[in-house]
């Protein structure tokens, strides 16, 4: 089971993607949490990543490949994986495709998480997540158990510095020019499912859980 997460920042994947890996039992690849690690390690690609990220622009996609090429080629992907912020342009989108090809194998679902842009702006401003293992939680929507702590891992929560208001408009304004044509793509492609995204984090689950269940 090979499926990509769609939709624009604040659309829920993370949220979602959590979930769907514990149900599928596959691994939840995202890439942003990958730039983050690399940037609190402090690694060569962690310096170049912070750049781009701080700016909400996209790391440059060759970059981007070969660090998801080395992920998926690690043994815990061989009975599929979830991508989640991979790919974001055509070009990522091409290159997977043609790696998996050369094995033979292929995308099996392209699911989007349809959030309208009026629900985008309150989302991500409010959005804290834990710097130690990725969970993202809501001041208001999704809040931890206990104030400012992570659940999973206890954790303090924390504010991403690209979930500031400014950076937030670049965003959205980059996943219109960049990333919202893979839409078209996977739909051409027959794979696109379509989820309603603005409905409360349990029914959002259970309507994928229904989508993805016939794939099992
Ligand atoms: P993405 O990974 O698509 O950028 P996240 O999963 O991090 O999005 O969610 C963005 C923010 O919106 C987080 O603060 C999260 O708690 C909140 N959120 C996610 N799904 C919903 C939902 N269905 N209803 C309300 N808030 C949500
Ligand atoms: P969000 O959850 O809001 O959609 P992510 O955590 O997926 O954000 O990504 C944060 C940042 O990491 C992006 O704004 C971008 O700078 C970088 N990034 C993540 N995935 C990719 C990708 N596939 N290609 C290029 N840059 C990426
Ligand atoms: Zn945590």
């Amino acid at each position: 089971m090979k499926i990509i997460l769609l939709g624009p920042p604040g659309a829920g994947k993370g949220t979602q993607a959590q979930s769907i890996s514990k149900r599928f039992q596959i691994p939840h690849i995202s890439t942003g949490d990958i730039f983050r690690k690399n940037i609190a390690d402090g690694t060569e690609l962690g310096t170049l990543a912070k750049g781009y990220m701080d700016k909400g622009l996209l790391v440059p996609d060759e970059v981007t490949i070969r660090m998801v090429k080395g992920r998926l080629s690690e043994p815990d992907c061989e009975n599929g994986y979830l991508l989640d912020g991979f790919p974001r342009t055509v070009y990522q989108a091409d290159e997977l495709g043609k790696m998996l090809a050369a094995e033979g194998e292929a995308v099996d679902t392209a699911l989007l998480i349809q959030v309208p842009r009026d629900f985008i702006i309150d989302r991500m401003t409010g959005r804290r997540v834990c710097p130690s293992c990725g969970a993202s939680y809501h001041l208001v929507y999704n809040p931890p158990m206990v104030k400012d702590t992570c659940d999973v891992c206890g954790t303090k929560v924390i504010q991403r510095k690209d979930d500031s208001i400014d950076t937030v408009v670049d965003r959205l304004d980059i996943y219109d020019r960049q990333t919202e044509p893979l839409i078209e793509y996977y739909l051409a492609k027959g794979i696109l499912r379509v989820v309603d995204g603005t409905q409360a984090i349990p029914v959002v689950f259970e309507s994928i859980v229904k989508l993805l269940g016939s794939k099992e």
